[in-house]
């Protein structure tokens, strides 16, 4: 009798045959986002299938222009040298956003990382107000945007510093950009642009595509640090971006770190952000009048200590 009852909670798993084709392709996509350019028969030890099979899934994604084949890999192999495949230059389009101290960027990438086209808007996104700043993002979005075959675009997406639920497309709070707080900027690049916008952390972005194109390829688990303004983290857990509830992970910049430290922005003292950011590297740049200090990074402050200079050392 259990066992009668039992059955009829089960959940409806079959799939239909055009359905069972969405999802082995889905699969195959999300192999090349782990893991890189692949040949067929990496895929077909990744996915314990005969070559046959795969190569007929991965031929309808040549024909959509999702994939794309490569030169031959001649790396030292014995017989036949493999192609590898990897995305299409004009597979997953996506207009993505991030924003500086004083200008809303944008660019045009794809599904290869390359990055197709940019703009920018200057504009001191701190103290900008809700529709000033929405109207920045939306030229800025507009600027890359190609005048053709727009609907055939992925989507924006914006990386903001800040407390951002993805899944409802709201930034719940930004100590660095206050105007961006509430969902009028995804509204609003939705409404000019027509096209689906997504809002997430900016740690937690850079964290993704660290895993997509960087060093974080391949690796199930990893940390990414952002410093820059603000601090923050993105968390790579068994393979996917971790998120938190309603997108509250990352705010590491916040931490008390040293007792009876600097006053924070936030109110507390001694946080990371008054010890590991931008406002912190240009100070003691500052106090060791090391030239260019104001807008110093840390790229530049390596090349100034790499020049021989006693102070950037
Ligand atoms: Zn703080």
């Amino acid at each position: 009798m259990t066992a009668i009852e039992d059955n009829s909670r089960m959940a409806p798993v079959l799939l239909t045959r055009n359905l069972l084709g969405d999802v082995n392709r889905s699969r195959i996509v999300q192999a090349f986002c782990d893991h890189g350019p692949l040949s067929r028969a990496d895929l077909a030890r990744l996915a314990g299938v005969p070559r046959a099979t795969i190569g007929a899934i991965v031929q309808t994604l040549l024909d959509d222009g999702l994939l794309d084949e490569q030169e031959p890999d001649h790396s030292g192999r014995v017989g036949k040298p493999a192609r590898p495949l990897w995305f299409g230059r004009e597979a997953g389009r996506t207009a993505a956003v991030v924003f500086e101290t004083d200008a809303v960027r944008a660019a045009l990438v794809n599904a290869r990382g390359d990055r197709l086209a940019d703009a920018a808007v200057d504009i001191s996104v701190g103290d900008a107000t809700p529709s000033k700043l929405a109207k920045a993002v939306v030229r800025a979005v507009e600027g890359v945007l190609p005048r053709r075959g727009r609907d055939r675009l992925l989507g924006v997406g914006l990386a903001v510093p800040g407390v951002c639920d993805t899944a409802a497309g709201v930034v719940v709070a930004s100590g660095q950009i206050p105007g961006a707080e509430g969902d009028g900027l995804t509204r609003a690049v939705a409404d000019a642009v027509d096209l689906p916008v997504l809002v997430d952390n900016d740690a937690r972005v850079q964290a993704l595509g660290e895993k997509w194109f960087g060093d974080g390829r391949g690796v199930p688990t990893f940390a990414s640090v952002q410093t820059g303004v603000g601090l923050g983290v993105g968390l790579v857990l068994g393979g996917h971006l971790y998120r938190g509830d309603d997108g509250r992970t990352g705010e590491l910049g916040h931490m008390g770190v040293v007792p009876d430290g600097e006053l924070c922005r936030c109110g507390l003292s001694g946080c990371w952000e008054t010890i590991a950011t931008l406002g912190w590297l240009r100070r003691e740049a500052r106090a060791l009048d090391l030239p260019g200090a104001a807008r110093l990074d840390s790229a530049t402050l390596v090349a100034l200590a790499a020049s021989g200079h006693e102070g950037a050392r």
